[in-house]
Formats: C-alpha cells, sequence, structure tokens
C-alpha cells in the first residue's frame, strides 16, 4: 500500500473512531442526566404528596383523595401488602394496566424502559394500621422523545463530520508525502542525467522536512565536491603526465632507433627516462595528495643553478617535440626553490611554446632588482589583451579553432599559476596577437642569490 493511502487511511480511521466515541460518550451522559432528573422529580413529587396524603387520611375517601393528587399524565396507586391495589390515572389506562407492581417494604424510584415510564414508591401507614405502598408513575415519553432527536442529531453530525475529516487526512498525507515525493524526483533525475541537483527548500516547510532537504542537499554538496575533485585529479593528472610520458617516449625510441653504441646518449636517455618517471611517480603523488583533503603542496626547496638545470630541462623537450629552445643570459645564477615543482612549471610554458608558436623558443635568465626571473619566449600567435585576463581559469582556451589539432584542455596555465603560488614566485604573461609571447618567472630577493 502507497504511504499516502496508509496514512490518509489510518488518520481517517482514527479520527472517525475518536468521532463516534465522542459523540456515544455525549449521548449516554445526557441520557443518564435526563433519566435521573425525571426520577429525581418523581421521588420529590411522591414525597410532596404523601405528606399531603397523611393530614387527609381518613378525613376523605381513598378513591377522591387518589383522584385529587393524579400527577398530569400519570398514575398514582396504594399497593396493599396483599397485592391488590387502587389505582387513578390521567394516562393511557392500557399502558398502566400491563404495569405489574409489587408491595415493597423500602423507598425505590425505577424507570421501565420499554413503556417510558419512571416509578416512585414508598411505605406508608394507612388509618386502620396496615402497611401499604404509595406509587407514583409518570409518562416520560417527551424525554425519550428528546434523546432520540439527540441521537439522530449527532449521527448527522457525525456523518458529515467524517467528510472534512477524509479531506483533512488526505491534506496531512499530502503535506508529509509532497517532499518525499520531490526527493524521489530529484534523485531519479540525478540517477538519469548524472547531474547532481539540489532540492528546492521552502521557507514555511516543516522543521523535520526542512531537515531532511538539507541533509539530503548537505550530502549532494559533499558528493559533488568529491566528484568535481576525481574530476580535477583525473583532468590534472593527465595534463601533467602527458609531457613526461612524451619524454620517456622519445628517449625509449631514441635508443631502439640508435642502439647502445654512442655511450653519452644512452647516458643522458637512461638519466632523463629515470628522472622523468621519478618525477611521475612524485607528481601523481602529489596530485592524489590534493585531490584528497585539499593539502598543501609539499614544497621541497634546495639550490638549483639555472643553467645546467634548464639545458637538461630543454634538452629533454627538445627530444620529445623535435624543437629547438635556446637559452640565454646570467650563466650562473642560483635560486633556492623546489626543482621538480619548477620543473612542471617550465615544461607547461614550453609546451604552450611550442603548441602556439612555430619558430625557435627562447629561454632567458635574468636579474631585475637583485630578483631573478626565468622568462620562456616564443614568436607565435600570441594573445589578446582580453584574453590574457582570462588563459590562468580553468579550461579557458583562446579560440576553438585556433586548438584544432593541438589537443589542450585549457588547464596548463592554470595549473602553472598553482604551483607558482605553491612555490612563492611571480608569474606574469606579456603577449601581442601575431607577434608572440613572454611568460616570466620571477623569484623574490630571498630566493635569488648571486
Ligand atoms: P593544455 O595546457 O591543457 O594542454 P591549453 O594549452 O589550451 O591546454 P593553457 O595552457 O591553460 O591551455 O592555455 C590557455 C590558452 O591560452 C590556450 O588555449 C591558448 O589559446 C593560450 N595560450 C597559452 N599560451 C600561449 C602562447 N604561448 N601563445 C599563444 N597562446 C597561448
Ligand atoms: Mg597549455
Amino acid at each position: 500500500m502507497k504511504i499516502k493511502n496508509r496514512i490518509h487511511l489510518y488518520t481517517a480511521v482514527l479520527f472517525i473512531v475518536l468521532l463516534i466515541v465522542m459523540n456515544f460518550t455525549i449521548y449516554f451522559i445526557f441520557q443518564s442526566i435526563t433519566l435521573e432528573g425525571e426520577k429525581e422529580q418523581a421521588k420529590e413529587e411522591l414525597n410532596r404528596v404523601l405528606t399531603e396524603f397523611h393530614q387527609s387520611l381518613g378525613t376523605l375517601p381513598q378513591g377522591s383523595l387518589l383522584r385529587a393528587y393524579v400527577p398530569v399524565d400519570g398514575f398514582i396507586r396504594i399497593i396493599h401488602e396483599n397485592g391488590e391495589a387502587t389505582t387513578t390515572t390521567s394516562m393511557d389506562n392500557e399502558k398502566v394496566d400491563k404495569l405489574a407492581f409489587q408491595f415493597g417494604a423500602s423507598d425505590k424510584t425505577e424507570i421501565i424502559k420499554n413503556d417510558h415510564i419512571v416509578i416512585s414508591s414508598t411505605p406508608m401507614i394507612l388509618p386502620s394500621g396496615e402497611v401499604a405502598n404509595l406509587q407514583i408513575g409518570k409518562d416520560i415519553e417527551a424525554s425519550y422523545r428528546n434523546l432520540n432527536i439527540l441521537k439522530t442529531v449527532l449521527f448527522i453530525v457525525t456523518l458529515v463530520a467524517t467528510i472534512p475529516v477524509f479531506l483533512s487526512s488526505r491534506f496531512v498525507g499530502n503535506v508529509i508525502i509532497t517532499p518525499i515525493l520531490s526527493l524521489t524526483a530529484t534523485m531519479k533525475e540525478i540517477r538519469n542525467s548524472g547531474q547532481f541537483k539540489q532540492l528546492e527548500l521552502h521557507r514555511n516547510a516543516d522543521i523535520e522536512l526542512r531537515e531532511m532537504g538539507e541533509t539530503f542537499n548537505h550530502m549532494i554538496t559533499l558528493l559533488e565536491e568529491n566528484d568535481e575533485k576525481q574530476k580535477q585529479f583525473i583532468a590534472n593528472a593527465s595534463h601533467e603526465l602527458k609531457t613526461p610520458l612524451t619524454i620517456i617516449e622519445s628517449y625509449a625510441n631514441l635508443l631502439k632507433r640508435r642502439g647502445y653504441q654512442d655511450k653519452d646518449l644512452v647516458d643522458e636517455s637512461v638519466e632523463a627516462i629515470h628522472s622523468e618517471a621519478i618525477r611521475m611517480r612524485e607528481l601523481t603523488e602529489q596530485l592524489l595528495l590534493l585531490a584528497k583533503n585539499n593539502e598543501e603542496w609539499n614544497v621541497q626547496k634546495q639550490e638549483i643553478t639555472l643553467s645546467p638545470f634548464l639545458s637538461e630541462v630543454s634538452r629533454s623537450f627538445e627530444r620529445a617535440y623535435q624543437r629547438h629552445i635556446t637559452i640565454n643570459g646570467l650563466k650562473e645564477t642560483t635560486v633556492t626553490s623546489d626543482e621538480q615543482k619548477l620543473k612542471q612549471l617550465l615544461f607547461i610554458l614550453l609546451d604552450n611554446a611550442r603548441k602556439y608558436s612555430e619558430n625557435e623558443i627562447e629561454i632567458i635568465i635574468g636579474k631585475a632588482n637583485e630578483q631573478t626571473f626565468i622568462e620562456v619566449i616564443d614568436t607565435g600567435v600570441g594573445i589578446s589583451k582580453a584574453d590574457q585576463a582570462r588563459v590562468f581559469d580553468r579550461f579557458y582556451q583562446v579560440d576553438p579553432a585556433r586548438k584544432r589539432g593541438k589537443n589542450g584542455s585549457g588547464l596548463g596555465l592554470s595549473l602553472a599559476k598553482e604551483i607558482s603560488e605553491a612555490i612563492d614566485v611571480q608569474l606574469t604573461l606579456q603577449s601581442e596577437l601575431g607577434i608572440g609571447t613572454k611568460v616570466k618567472i620571477l623569484f623574490d630577493k630571498g630566493q635569488s642569490q648571486e
């Protein structure tokens, strides 16, 4: 059974049972009050008649006395010990004749339900000394008629009240079930589209339902964040592994083609493959760490003499991509930085210079205001002023037509920015459309040495 119908059924049944119990209670309380009232009245009337009866008994004949005190719509009777009775009635004779009577030694008031009559009797002493019962009876048909009217009214009220009860239980069912339905719909939508979606929370919704919605939304946010981290990890990892893999592949090809005769070449290849393999391992570890819980970059600074370092970087790069790179400037300069990350940063810049230019790529080592810098310069397509502001955004690529055949994803420069922040260097880009691009890595004074 649907939860909505179950709620509907249970609340409706509960309400109706309550209503019936309530109306029964009302009816029985009212009945008891009415009938007790009738009995009280009959008793009071009997006592009044008894007092006056005593005074006149003996002076007036019994028959006339009884006639004088017969109640309206009732009867009065004297019952003797031997079971005989004298009755005077102002109501239906037949009804009175049918009534069984008996001499009783004590006061008694009762209601004869079948005949709708209240009877009250009390013992009395006749002038002859004989003990008899004086009994008064009254027709209480009117009270029974009122009780019947009440019964009908309560019955109709119960019937009429079931309509709003049905409607309100349906409403209660809807109130509870609507958020559950919208939760299910959102979940289905997420399943079908594969896109995360939040529930719309109504400000005046009940606290429990709001809490349920907020918990769901919180869960979706967590899932979304995790999904985002995962995607980021995959994108970053595949971007960053591309260059080392290309370098390893190119050296392996070289060794396959040229064999092992050239000892210098073998040494260079093994060295490059080994260093790129280590870099790849460190890179994946670093990216995993970042993806896991936004941990800081693991920076390990050391002294780097730029000239040999840049020669090694550019040699591997030249081998991998068959592009010439010239290194100019201050050969003896050293800096304090993280070698692996600096290499990663340079590879990103060299990769762009390679992709977006045809001619030679130049690296300049320089110094200005006691700050060492490395510039990667190409004479390629350049970037317009408007685009320069956005190229550091994740996934931003200048012109879709331009990137044809270059299979990039717009990640390089955004990663370069992150890395430069991690190793505390400034990254600035200067470019002119059709002329070329210069990207400068600027070390601060503390990192620059003579
Ligand atoms: P990926 O680096 O992920 O392979 P990508 O090179 O397109 O892809 P980014 O390195 O972030 O991404 O560069 C963003 C955009 O900036 C590039 O698409 C390109 O249009 C432009 N760009 C970057 N470097 C240069 C450059 N040296 N010359 C001309 N345009 C460049
Ligand atoms: Mg790039």
